[in-house]
């Protein structure tokens, strides 16, 4: 039987960051994942795709509209979706065989197939070739998790489906409903608006992406619907049925106490639960909580004994950059080290156009713990940088503490929100005030003055405005 130190379930960022940090360490570590391509739904099916397709979708609609006011006239802008997608394609793969490629740099050992638990540090790999079972000192679980449905909407994995088939399409419906105004239903409603399709996004809450800042989320609603996106707020969605035959066949969806939506196709985009069906949990004494996410401790350590879990799979937030931050952190205690991940301090990023980047509390957060705060904040309109880029929608909003001036909380929409948000991630882990980013040299001109400006708006002296 095969013996490893540490045997990792999952080769998605969590996983495979996981892995070879490891290696770097000095471990003999093995990663089970059942996909052929490494990467996980972030680099197969998630992050990187919709990111290409962003790109692309921007580009087209530049070119359509903006190049002008540049004096660049581009006759007659077509759209080759096929190629779209093959480009899409491409940057996947550049990506999966990255992670292949670091994996032999780093003499991790790869399994393909399904991983399962099997007790006393025992993992069965059901590969095409039949079961092996390997033998591990540590076995880390790190499968990520699923788009969740909802009742009375079966998936059909064509005109009724997730962000997997949204990623995908060949041809730009005519309609499109979206499911949920969370992360992956504003991206791939802007992919598919941007591209001509008509996209009515139906929201359970009477705001869009829950737990963001809301002023925040509100600046978002209203350019995403400047941008031609329908928003039914307050609409819980309670079914979706096909209906008509051939080229009429469609989709309906029922909203509760109005009028059904009819759509060429639907997104469902309600969130993602975590992937443990057929892990074995139970055999290996693996215990979950009430949301089906497993237990673990500071230090990734589940319930039984040597086994540990990262990710999506465990509470905290479902982001790609907090399972490689898991992984990381995990290695180094194995190694004998007291690595710790600050969940309140993980940036959020929607690649909307603008962006929206987040991190720390919002107001209501701050106002719901009677945590006394001032705000500063910073439109791009007064940035020379975004007024060249002819990018000046959004603003900072930076928070920090009445008394001690800490910052508390960084919102930002704007162009390269998802970029500019790191100076903030770094001067909060840092336990900076806002005076130490106003002090702070930055650039000129730079989008970057915005986060500045906004530092200095905390204390009433902002320059350019
Ligand atoms: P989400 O949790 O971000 O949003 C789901 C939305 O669906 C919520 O607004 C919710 O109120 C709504 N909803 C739930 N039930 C509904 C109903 N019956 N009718 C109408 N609306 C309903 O989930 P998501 O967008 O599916 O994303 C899943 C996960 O993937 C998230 O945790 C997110 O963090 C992650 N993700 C991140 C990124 C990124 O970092 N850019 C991109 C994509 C996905």
């Amino acid at each position: 039987m095969p013996r490893h130190d540490i045997v990792i379930v999952g080769a998605g960022p969590g996983g495979y960051v996981a892995a070879i940090r490891g290696a770097q360490l000095g471990f003999d570590v093995a990663v089970v994942e059942k996909e052929a391509a490494l990467g996980g739904t972030c680099v197969r099916v998630g992050c990187i795709p919709s990111k290409a397709l962003l790109e692309s979708s921007e580009l087209y609609l530049e070119a359509r509209g903006h190049l002008t006011e540049h004096g660049v006239n581009a006759k007659e802008v077509t759209l080759d979706l096929a190629a779209m997608q093959a480009r899409k394609r491409r940057v996947v793969e550049r990506n999966t065989d990255g992670v292949a490629f670091l994996f032999k740099k780093n003499h991790v050992t790869r399994y393909q197939g399904v991983g399962e638990l099997k007790g006393g540090g025992k993992v069965r790999v059901h590969g095409a070739d039949g079961p092996e079972e390997l033998d591990a000192t540590h076995i880390v679980l790190a499968t990520g998790s699923m788009p969740v449905s909802l009742p009375g909407v079966t998936l059909d994995g064509d005109l009724i489906g997730t962000s997997t088939e949204a990623l995908a399409y060949d041809r730009v419906p005519e309609s499109l409903v979206v499911i949920g105004a969370g992360y992956i239903g504003l991206e791939l409603g802007s992919v598919w608006a941007r591209l001509g399709a008509e996209v009515t996004v139906l929201e359970y809450l009477d705001r869009i992406l829950p737990g963001l800042d809301l002023g925040t989320a509100n600046d978002a609603l209203k350019l995403l619907k400047r941008q031609g996106l329908r928003f039914h707020l307050g609409a819980r969605v309670t079914g979706a049925r096909l209906t008509g035959k051939g080229k009429s066949r469609h989709v309906v969806v029922e909203v509760e106490g109005a009028d059904p939506v009819p759509a060429a196709r639907v997104l469902v985009a309600v969130g993602r639960r975590p992937a443990t069906e057929g892990l074995g949990l139970e055999v290996a004494g693996v215990e979950l909580d009430e949301g089906g996410r497993v237990t673990v401790d500071a230090a990734f350590a589940t319930s039984a004994e040597g086994v540990y879990a990262i990710g999506d799979l465990t509470a905290g937030p479902m982001l790609a950059h907090r399972a490689e931050e898991d992984g990381v952190a995990l290695m180094e205690n194995l190694a004998g080290g007291h690595a710790r991940v600050d969940y309140d301090l993980v940036p959020g990023v929607v690649y909307t156009d603008p962006e929206i980047a987040t991190v720390g509390r919002s107001e209501e957060q701050l106002a719901e713990a009677g945590v006394p705060y001032r705000k500063g904040v910073f439109p791009f309109s007064a940035n020379g940088r975004a007024r060249a880029l002819g990018r000046t929608d959004g603003r900072v909003k930076i928070l920090a503490h009445r008394d001690t001036d800490r910052v508390l909380g960084v919102h930002v929409i704007g162009p390269r929100a998802g970029d500019l948000i790191a100076e903030a991630v770094a001067a909060m882990t840092f336990h900076a005030s806002a005076e130490d980013l106003a002090r702070t040299i930055h650039a000129h001109p730079t989008l970057a003055e915005v986060v500045k400006e906004a530092a200095l708006a905390v204390d009433g002296r902002a320059i350019h405005m």
